[in-house]
């Protein structure tokens, strides 16, 4: 794009498509309405660049869109999982939960994009299939799956970490002659399961928090397990007045710590070691801890995601909790977790969900010793057995951190395809961009702490650097900024030293890719703390933007 369009809000061409006017020329184009997409379009905005939204949903909200299973609701502590740009947001919006449901936080995205008029400039229905970049004129041009082909300086991927869902491909998946759901996609009318068979496929966390409320409406439910899952109880509530007041007098300095501190969330963080204590302090100290709720559990000590040994105190204590529930000793004993340590794959966090199986209408179905062999007209065959159903619900997540970029056919410089370019694994400065893919921004991009985090807090970290980034050309009359592959290469080598120097790598789990078949297998995310990781964007944007390569426009002048 010429250097003039940097300095940007030059009046767009404009036609008119289908019956709608459109203007086909942006500062940016943002695919999706999430969390992450709805603050930038803001963002971008107040800063007078001309932007686009693109979201493939009917509605925005994302995540709190799409997951509308029963039991939906964040495990990050509402009044922490939300925006904190704006403190008059902040005051006027009432959380009623300690977690609040889908419901509630998708009125809150929906109130945002209400108060901050962002609903014209989104574009809903539309799914981008392609992003190419053209090098002549460093701009973007990107087109949907309704026929739009528009261009963009930039071009900011706001597409979320969990969003493409996966239900794996069983045998005779199609021949099911009931109803089938996945969690990530669910019916907007709700699903009444009272008096029928139902099947659960899944027990992470979007398992964990719908099966307990199935449970109570169907006839009979059969879990489906493959890999038993640490769960802490939520000890959810109605948040008390005391609680909102403080949080209303206070939220600028609890803000600010959790941008500092590792996950993004206000827990308490011990400076011991587990391995410094007297077991019966450390009981004391879990014990303490889980009655609180929440992933609390993981501040208990410092150690437990580098020290298997002192990981391993955490894993028996939860696995004694897990005994205490569940009164078939049988059952209690394949629900406890034992392929991986505690929290290398995401700690859930549930209402009841242990308890739920000392229900005689529920049973646990061990797909590990038993797999599933084939979807039935009628159900599901296991090596063991045959399940018949009325309806199978797939709680079998997401394809994530890559997968929704990825669906999009992303081309950079040389027409080299971002699938291609990560066919071994995500590459990224910092998490944010990637090289050979100039003006091409990732939100919460792998290399980032992303899914580690409250990722409310990363998502407003990454928009308002971006934000800063392009002001920071437009002021410099830059066009286009790029990482480096070296600075690529040395982040890349970063995330990776300090992921293998915990436990994570242990772990077959979505942040190592773990549950797509032949997906490389790489842990994703950063884990050196949002705090650290926030210090290191800023310097690197302090010092001109260390480790990109800025350039005018070939056609600039
Ligand atoms: C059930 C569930 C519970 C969660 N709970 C928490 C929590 O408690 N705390 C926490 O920190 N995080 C939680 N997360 C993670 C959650 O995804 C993030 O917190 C946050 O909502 C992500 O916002 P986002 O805008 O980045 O992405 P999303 O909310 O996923 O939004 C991305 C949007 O992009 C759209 N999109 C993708 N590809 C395209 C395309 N090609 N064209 C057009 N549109 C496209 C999608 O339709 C989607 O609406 C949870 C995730 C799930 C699934």
């Amino acid at each position: 794009m010429a250097k003039e369009a940097a300095n940007v809000s030059d009046t767009p061409s404009r036609s008119v498509t289908g019956g709608r006017e459109t203007t086909n020329s942006f500062d940016a184009v943002i695919i999706g309405a999430g969390f992450a997409g709805l603050y930038m379009l803001h963002r971008l905005r107040g800063l007078g660049f001309s932007a686009r939204v693109y979201e493939a949903g009917a509605g925005i909200g994302g995540t709190w869109y799409w997951n509308r299973y029963p039991g939906a609701r964040c495990d990050v502590e509402s009044l922490e999982y939300s925006y904190s740009f704006s403190k008059e947001l902040e005051q006027e919006w009432q959380w009623t939960e300690r977690y609040a449901t889908q419901p509630e936080i998708l009125r809150y995205l929906s109130h945002v994009a209400e108060r901050f008029d962002l609903k014209p400039d989104i574009q809903l229905q539309t799914r981008v299939t392609a992003a190419t970049f053209d090098e002549a004129a460093d701009c973007w041009t990107i087109q949907t799956d309704r026929g739009d082909r528009v261009s963009a300086q930039f071009c900011v991927m706001a597409t979320g970490c969990l969003s493409a869902a996966k239900i794996p491909d069983y045998k005779g998946r199609d021949s099911f002659h009931g109803e089938t759901y996945h969690t990530g996609h669910w019916p907007h009318e709700g699903v009444d399961f009272t008096g029928q068979k139902v099947a659960v496929i899944g027990t992470g966390s979007s398992g964990i928090q719908s099966i307990p409320i199935i449970a109570t409406q169907a006839s009979h439910l059969f879990v489906f397990q493959r890999t038993p899952n640490f769960s802490v109880p939520a000890n959810n509530a109605p948040l008390s007045p005391g609680a909102k007041q403080d949080w209303q007098v206070n939220s600028a300095v609890y803000r600010q710590q959790a941008r500092t501190v590792p996950f993004g969330m206000l827990f308490e963080q011990s400076e011991k070691s587990a391995l410094e204590v007297t077991p019966d302090e450390r009981q004391r100290e879990y014990e303490r801890r889980w009655q609180l709720g929440g992933v609390c559990l993981l501040g208990s000590f410092t150690d437990l995601i580098v020290n298997k040994e002192a990981n391993d105190t955490a894993t028996e204590f939860v696995h004694s909790k897990i005994r205490g529930i569940v009164r078939d000793p049988a059952v209690a004993e394949k629900l406890l977790p034992r392929s991986h340590p505690i929290a290398t794959k995401r700690l859930c966090v549930d209402t009841d969900y242990y308890a739920t199986f000392n229900r005689d209408n529920v049973t646990l179905v061990d797909v590990l010793a038993t797999p599933i062999e084939e979807i039935t007209p009628t159900g599901l065959r296991t090596t063991d057995a045959e399940y018949t159903v009325d309806s199978i619900v797939f709680a079998t997540g997401f394809d994530a951190m890559t997968g929704a970029l990825c669906n999009i056919d992303i081309r950079g410089r040389d027409g080299v395809t971002l699938k291609q370019k990560w066919a071994e694994g995500p590459r990224t400065y910092l998490g944010i961009m990637v090289a050979g893919f100039p003006n091409l921004f990732t939100i919460t991009g792998p290399g980032s702490p992303s899914v580690l985090s409250n990722m409310a807090v990363s998502i407003e970290q990454h928009v308002d650097w971006i934000a800063h980034c392009l002001e920071y050309l437009r002021q410099h009359q830059e066009a286009a900024i790029e990482a480096t592959v070296d600075a690529e290469n040395a982040w890349v080598e970063h995330v990776n030293e300090v992921g293998n120097a915990t436990l994570f790598p242990l772990a077959n789990s979505w942040y190592m890719g773990a549950n797509i078949p032949g997906k490389p297998r790489v842990f994703m995310p950063y884990i050196g703390g949002v705090g650290v990781y926030r210090q290191k964007c800023e310097e690197v944007a302090a010092k001109g933007y260390q480790g990109f390569a800025l350039s005018s426009s070939a056609v600039a002048s």
